[in-house]
């Protein structure tokens, strides 16, 4: 059984050094996790992840694609030019279309949770509208935050129409599920499933469609239950997987083929890759 994990950060510093992320993704490979997608969350690690993708792919065997954009939790610690310059750069990259491992925006998105007045939220508004934007100019899918912001991310995904985009660690509720796939947009569970009592997350999970459901470990955060207090990696992505199976009474070959195959479709890997 192989596996596609959807989301997880090599090359944050919380990750590990060069010799800790190798081991972890030596891990990966052993425990099934074949392919991984690592979106950016800022310009510190999103300089790196050309380097880092490429090398790791080379010494783990794992196949690693990455994602540039701009995080909301990252927007905040950043000024308005470090912002627009990064977004200037990650949008030339993109556009530019020359690394083939570059396959999504993101990762962007809104956190109310942590932008709490107008000037906060409006700021997350304008940068995940431009990186939506650049989506929509190059056909690539986003990699979407949104804790909270639910309807006000949905606004921004009507303004135009919009190529399908992911929304990763999924946490609300199977109506808002229902609402991102009628748009045809993709619904990623993390760790948080594997949390013993989570009758509204669970819904979610049953209420997504197999042809729009992915799975991720989020690494290094979100470390799935059982596997406390471990840091998380993408390694541990099965757990994920096997609770998601057990939530819609699936088998787990099915949700690791399934989600495989999804992964692939939304980010346009091809056969070859
Ligand atoms: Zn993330």
């Amino acid at each position: 059984v192989e596996f596609f994990d959807s989301h997880a950060h090599v090359a944050l510093g919380a990750f590990g050094g060069t010799q800790v992320r190798r081991a972890r993704l030596q891990r990966s490979v052993a425990a099934g996790v074949t392919a991984v997608l690592a979106p950016a969350v800022g310009p510190a690690d999103g300089a790196q992840l050309p380097d880092v993708t490429r090398a790791c792919h080379a010494e783990t065997g794992v196949a690693l694609y990455y994602a540039l954009g701009l995080h909301p939790w990252a927007l905040a610690e950043l000024d308005e030019a470090s912002c627009d310059r990064w977004l200037a750069q990650v949008e030339d990259r993109v556009a530019a279309d020359v690394d083939p491992r570059l396959r999504a925006v993101g990762e962007c998105g809104l956190d109310f949770g942590v932008a709490r007045d107008a000037t906060q939220r409006g700021r997350q508004l304008t940068a995940t509208r431009r990186q939506l934007e650049l989506a929509r100019r190059t056909g690539r899918p986003a990699v979407l935050h949104c804790v909270r912001a639910h309807a006000a991310l949905i606004a921004l995904l009507d303004e135009r129409a919009t190529p399908a985009c992911v929304l990763h660690s999924f946490s609300g509720s199977a109506e808002i599920a229902r609402e991102y796939q009628r748009r045809g947009h993709y619904v990623s569970f993390s760790g948080s499933v594997c949390r013993p009592r989570i009758p509204r997350l669970a819904s979610a999970v049953r209420a997504v469609a197999i042809e729009r459901l992915l799975v991720e470990t989020d690494s290094p955060d979100q470390t799935p239950w059982s596997a406390h207090p471990a840091v998380n990696e993408p390694g541990f992505l099965p757990l994920v997987a096997a609770r998601v199976a057990e939530l819609r009474a699936e088998p787990l070959e099915a949700i690791a083929a399934a989600t495989r195959h999804n992964a692939r479709v939304v980010f346009g890997i091809e056969d070859s890759q």
